[in-house]
């Protein structure tokens, strides 16, 4: 027998001894026993898993995620860039071995230490724009990639704005689904006890009957937050997303950071993705 296959039972057999004080049964005898047993032990060792703590989540290398807004012809500015630069930073994050995760993945990653692919990276979009429906979505699936999009409600089959049909198939192809309150208007201003079912939770419901899944992710309008408000969002949701902002140490998985993508040049995305995350 291998040293490796002797380690595999030592821990298994581990495992299973683990088990029986967990549960005051006594631990099965044979291989076979013993990989059942296993089995159960591996359940409850994922349910028993303990969460990070605010200072851990902190101190976890921070994972890259782009936030893009428009992606139309016309000025260009930090909140408008070309079709053509999209799929130029896409092309370039799939040629430099990017893989795209989701938010779950983040958030396991986070508060439960799960591993992820190498080189991660979030795509999101905010503001529930059409093309990222009819332009984004299908340069990223053609990588492979799935996105993050961030839908104001109040956007709802408006022109120049997603449908809310196309806002389901894009959760059916895989991308993750979040909030961005109703009117965009921003969380330090929410001060009257309605504004909180208007803006947040009676949006993120209508938005779960939309995509026919929890919506678990918000993203703050203009990236602006406050403790109280980041304190009453981790009420709702598992990660909020800021702009530019920095973590806050006191609530790191309410203001998971991420950077604007301008008009650049493929190298100057990566120069800043690095310059940014500290990768
Ligand atoms: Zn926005």
């Amino acid at each position: 027998m291998s040293k490796k296959k002797i380690h595999i039972i030592s821990v298994l057999l581990g495992l299973a001894i683990i088990s029986c004080n967990h549960t005051n049964q006594r631990p099965p005898t044979g291989s076979s026993g013993t990989v059942i047993n296993t089995m159960a032990v591996k359940d409850s060792v994922v349910v028993k898993q303990v969460a990070n703590t605010s200072a851990q989540v902190y101190a976890k290398p921070e994972v890259p995620v782009l936030c893009y807004h428009r992606i139309s012809e016309g000025p260009k500015s930090e909140y408008r860039i070309s079709p053509a630069t999209f799929s130029a930073h896409m092309k370039m994050l799939s040629d430099s071995g990017y893989h795209s995760i989701s938010p779950d993945q983040l958030y396991d990653y986070l508060v439960y230490n799960k591993t992820l692919p190498g080189k991660p990276v979030i795509i999101a979009f905010d503001d529930s724009r059409a093309e990222h429906f009819e332009i984004a979505a299908p340069v990223m699936e053609k990588y492979g990639f799935r996105g993050v999009f961030f839908i104001m409600t109040i956007t709802y089959n408006k022109k120049n704005y997603m449908t809310t049909v196309q806002i389901a198939q894009l959760a059916k192809a895989g991308h993750t689904i979040g909030l961005h309150s109703w009117d965009h208007t921003m969380v330090i201003k929410y001060k009257e006890a309605a504004d909180w079912p208007k803006q947040v939770t009676d949006p993120k419901k209508k938005l779960e009957s939309i995509v026919g899944k929890s919506v678990e992710y918000w993203a703050y309008p203009n990236g602006v937050y406050d403790h109280k408000g980041a304190e009453e969002l981790s009420k709702y949701f598992k990660l909020s997303f800021t702009l530019y902002s920095k973590r806050d140490s006191v609530v790191p998985l309410q203001t998971v950071r991420r950077m604007i993508v301008p008009e650049c040049t493929s190298q100057g995305l990566l120069k800043s993705m690095h310059r940014t995350f500290g990768m």
